[in-house]
């Protein structure tokens, strides 16, 4: 393989496969994973695999930097104090990857968890080998809606994972809230809230719930509130997260000042990232072509598994010609509150948003959706969906791909 894509910085995210249980909104790839010295093996597959796909892809894309590292899942936690330890000495082998707190690398280091399968074992391995941030799965503490969705542990359970995230990461953990969920109203949601933030999560993601296709809610989509309701309700987090100091930076983000999410806005910003495990997905984006390359595994454990990257399936890549980046480019750039990265968009692609799309952002700036025009915004800055726009998300982007694919 030959990406013709010089070294870059990139962000690397690691997928762990593994659950204890399903959610019934869930379309992530994963597993259970067993109890037991069944569940032993399949760890340590899992982790030598991971090596040696780390090894060849290192080589295969050598790093200027790496920034941030994302491991998330599944569920992270169910490897255990002592699976992670593996998982990060495995890692550690790896050029660039060592310790970063020896060479004083300012990167961004994220591990999720979930409150049942948290504890402090396991916090202080991830915090030894340099984790600095912690991302818990909280969703809602209501014992009857978390039943509802086969989300498990007593309530109990997460205020002692809270406890412990705070202990060990003060100033840099962030905790994921839903909206929409079944039989929920605006006092359950508005009570996840107020108990979460006893806490002082430096982030919160407040998701609003999406029915995906193939999971056992699609087929329950009756139980579901109506999507107005729905969507009042998360306005309603919304703005109970921004009265208690969370700005709102994506479309279901909010952060105090300068604890954002670095890896997830390489995302947003269609900024170069890799990925490992099962059903990750990296791209790499040439900047002087306005082209990239994405790399995707396998989402088929045993397949991953085989461990030769080149047997066919297991590790495919797609060219992203410069129409296919452009659009994603917006459709990711926009969910940010502050809208696409204008100089980055013109050196890719030899022109800026507005040119790009000049009559989706006449006709939502007539809205007043649009920020206001971009010659009055902070030095480099291009147009952004104002607050209220970000409502309409969907709705603007559709009209994007319609300007710039009218066929
Ligand atoms: S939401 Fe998390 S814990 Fe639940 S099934 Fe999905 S990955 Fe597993």
């Amino acid at each position: 393989m030959s990406p013709g894509i010089p070294p870059a910085d990139y962000s690397l995210y690691i997928h762990v496969p593994f659950c204890r249980s399903f959610c019934d909104y869930c379309d992530f790839y994963s597993v259970l994973l067993p109890p037991g010295g069944e569940g032993n093996t399949l760890v340590e597959r899992y982790i030598n695999t991971l090596a040696a796909d780390a090894r060849w892809l290192f080589e295969k894309f050598p790093a200027a930097t790496i920034p941030a590292i994302y491991i998330g899942g599944g569920t992270p936690s169910v490897l255990g104090a002592e699976g992670i330890r593996r998982l990060f000495g495995a890692l550690g082998e790896l050029p660039g990857l060592g310790r970063d707190r020896d060479r004083g690398q300012d990167r961004e280091w994220t591990v999720e968890a979930n409150p049942e399968s948290l504890d402090g074992e396991f916090l202080h391995a991830c915090r030894e080998a340099g984790v600095n941030r912690l991302s818990l799965g909280v969703q809602s503490f209501s014992p009857r809606l978390r039943a509802l969705v086969h989300r498990g542990g007593p309530v109990e359970v997460l205020e002692r994972a809270l406890d412990l995230a705070l202990r060990f990461f003060p100033q840099s953990f962030s905790a994921d809230i839903m909206a929409g969920l079944p039989g929920q109203d605006l006092k359950d949601l508005l009570d996840d809230i107020e108990r979460l933030l006893i806490f002082h999560p430096a982030h919160v993601s407040l998701y609003a719930l999406n029915l995906e296709e193939g999971t056992p809610l699609w087929d329950r989509a009756a139980e579901l509130p109506p999507q107005d309701k729905a969507g009042r309700l998360w306005i309603r987090g919304r703005d109970a997260l921004e009265r208690s100091g969370y700005s709102q930076y994506e479309v279901s983000n909010f952060s105090l000042p300068g604890h954002e999410s670095r890896h997830n806005l390489r995302y947003w910003g269609m900024k170069n990232w890799l990925a490992l495990g099962p059903s990750g997905s990296g791209t790499l984006i040439d900047d002087r072509k306005g082209t990239g390359l994405r790399v995707n595994w396998s989402a088929d454990l045993a397949l991953w598994l085989a461990g030769d990257p080149a047997r066919p399936g297991r590790l495919e890549q797609e060219n992203l010609d410069r129409l296919s980046l452009m659009k994603e480019s917006l459709l990711m750039g926009f969910r940010l509150s502050r809208g696409p990265d204008a100089p980055l968009f013109k050196r890719r692609f030899g022109l800026s948003p507005e040119e790009a799309i000049p009559k989706t952002l006449a006709k939502w700036r007539s809205r007043g959706l649009i920020r206001a025009d971009p010659a009055n915004s902070p030095a480099g800055q291009g147009p952004a969906l104002t607050r209220k726009g970000l409502l309409f998300l969907n709705s603007f982007l559709v009209d994007i791909f319609e300007e710039l694919d009218p066929d």
